[in-house]
């Protein structure tokens, strides 16, 4: 018989037990639902967390049973994510600003015999409490409190569960293809989607997250994810983070710019991750109080197109590194990430910027490819714009619990983006190929004119629509919000395009809102803005 190399399963119970031995006085701080900071470590978070799994046995349920979470970024709903799949159970984090029927719709389709609930969402689950056909047992993810159990008929508290379970328990063995936890996109049409991902795909896309290309996560970091957990499992860094054994700094309820500044400064963050919008709030917060953030080496933003104006005020007034990063809930979520080639050391700094600036190359782990309508693959030369499929281990192969069969064009899932690559494999994404607009049969990219429109003086954010237009079919529109205090007219925004863009891409014109409408993720509503602005330069 020839060598051989052992066989374990990859288990997500193995990497928090990872954690707890090696880095068990590694610590978490936790921004608590009830206010106030809650210092804890690897070691307590993996007793705790074995003790649930042992109380949720308890509780009578089954192997791949789903077990929801409605919670904000806290330790305890850090344990619940080791705890639950840790046993065997599917932890399925829900989406807490989706519409009540939403909610509804995921819960019945999920399954959800369990509740873990902070106590900001209560009312929420009271209104729809009767609706949830599978729901047993609803936890409140803390101790004893009466007012809060005045609010939903048989409340169970989380600090009683462990309190139950055992201390002796010892993490299962398992195959790692089972299901370890479910996130339902967003849909922004129809019913919201599941996918199911295994503690297979988990701990392969934990190790591709922590890659050095991808986020360079290490015991020295100290992480802020500020995506939340119930955002495609926080972009894989609570896993990932135990993986490494990485101090992790848990923001709780408090996502505003002052409550992130204070945060990342108070606990020394080195790395922090979320979507744009977000830190456009921290650097407002930074400049108004003319503070910086000497710790923090990179932010991770994606989610959306990160507008290469917040990477070169991350970089040039904050010495922060900004890792543009590519993916979705299909795909666990990280597809790609940008970071430099060893060819691009010798570039320009703002050659640099504009390599940073795209949504970056897949790790190991990812395939991606472009094609044309009829499938062909089109060629890799950064230029030709084609539909991005992708393809691997943390890729979806069918959504949860459907019967329409999985959307796949030969083994590639179709992301519903529109890209480039390049001979690297360096993604541009143009747009989702809903939105990309087709004016007189060329297409302009919307993302390309935001990115734009972000960067100009005294606009605070922007969306670029397709507008009906007589001759051409369609033409952009840009939906902008003035930055407070400025007013820039639409001819200034318009002039500011010239020489940036070729003149026909150019937005036809300009309407001013107060905010943008946003989903559940912090992604723009197009459709929304669609169906009121579709007719507007008609009118014209
Ligand atoms: P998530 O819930 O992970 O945000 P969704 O599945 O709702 O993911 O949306 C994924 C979509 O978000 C992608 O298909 C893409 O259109 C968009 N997206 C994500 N990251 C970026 C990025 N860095 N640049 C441009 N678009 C992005």
């Amino acid at each position: 018989m020839l060598g051989q190399m052992m066989q374990q399963p990859l288990l997500i119970s193995a990497q928090i037990a990872h954690a707890a031995r090696y880095h068990g006085d590694g610590e978490i701080v936790s921004v608590d639902t009830e206010g106030g900071l809650h210092r804890t470590r690897w070691s307590e978070i993996e007793r705790r967390s074995r003790r649930l799994a042992s109380a949720l046995t308890g509780l009578g349920l089954k192997q791949s049973d789903r077990v929801a979470t409605l919670a904000w970024n806290n330790r305890r709903h850090l344990e619940v994510y080791f705890g639950v799949s840790g046993a065997g159970l599917v932890c399925h984090t829900i989406n807490p600003r989706l519409f009540p029927e939403q909610l509804v719709y995921i819960f019945n389709h999920a399954h959800d015999r369990v509740l873990f609930i902070d106590k900001t969402f209560l009312p929420l689950i009271a209104a729809i409490r009767d609706k949830l056909e599978h729901l047993e047992h609803v936890v409140l993810l803390g101790g004893k409190d009466d007012e809060a159990a005045a609010k939903v008929e048989g409340l169970q508290f989380y600090e009683d569960l462990i309190e139950a379970g055992d201390e002796t328990y010892a993490w299962p063995e398992f195959d790692e293809n089972t299901a370890s936890s479910l996130c339902y996109t967003s849909g922004t049409t129809g019913n919201p989607k599941g996918a199911l991902y295994s503690h297979r795909s988990t701990v392969l896309h934990s190790m591709a997250v922590a890659l050095p290309d991808s986020l360079g996560l290490s015991a020295r970091d100290c992480i802020l994810p500020v995506v939340p957990m119930f955002h495609v499992n926080a972009w894989g860094i609570p896993y990932a983070a135990a993986m490494v054994g990485a101090r992790l700094v848990l923001p709780g309820p408090g996502l505003d710019g002052d409550s992130l500044k204070n945060l990342i400064n108070d606990e020394k963050v080195t790395l922090a991750a979320g979507v744009p919008t977000l830190w456009k709030g921290l650097i407002d917060s930074l400049k108004k109080a003319g503070e910086k953030v000497p710790t923090l080496t990179r932010t991770v933003i994606g989610g959306s197109a990160c507008p290469p104006s917040m990477i070169a005020t991350f970089r040039d007034e904050y010495g922060v590194d900004t890792l543009h990063a590519w993916g979705m809930t299909e795909t666990s979520p990280v597809g790609s990430v940008s970071t430099l080639l060893h060819k691009h050391l010798a570039l320009s700094a703002d050659e640099q910027a504009a390599v940073r600036a795209k949504q970056g190359r897949p790790p190991f782990g990812v395939d991606l490819r472009i094609a044309d309508a009829d499938g062909n693959e089109l060629p890799r030369d950064g230029d030709t714009q084609g539909d991005l499929y992708a393809r691997g281990h943390w890729v979806i192969d069918a959504y949860f619990n459907v019967d329409t069969p999985a959307p796949h064009v030969e083994g590639w899932f179709p992301t519903g983006d529109v890209a480039t690559l390049d001979e690297n494999g360096i993604v541009t994404i143009k747009d989702r190929s809903k939105d990309i607009i087709k004016s007189g049969g060329e297409w302009i990219s919307s993302v390309e004119l935001e990115n734009l429109a972000m960067g100009m003086e005294g606009i605070a954010d922007a969306a670029i629509i397709a507008a009906r237009h007589e001759k051409w079919d369609e033409r952009p529109l840009l939906i902008a919000v003035k930055e407070e205090g400025q007013d820039p007219s639409e001819q200034e925004i318009l002039d500011a395009y010239q020489g940036q863009v070729a003149s026909w891409q150019i937005p036809d014109a300009v309407v001013f809102v107060d905010q943008l409408p946003r989903n559940a993720t912090g992604k723009v509503l197009k459709r929304t803005l669609r169906e009121e602005y579709d007719g507007y330069l008609l009118k014209k």
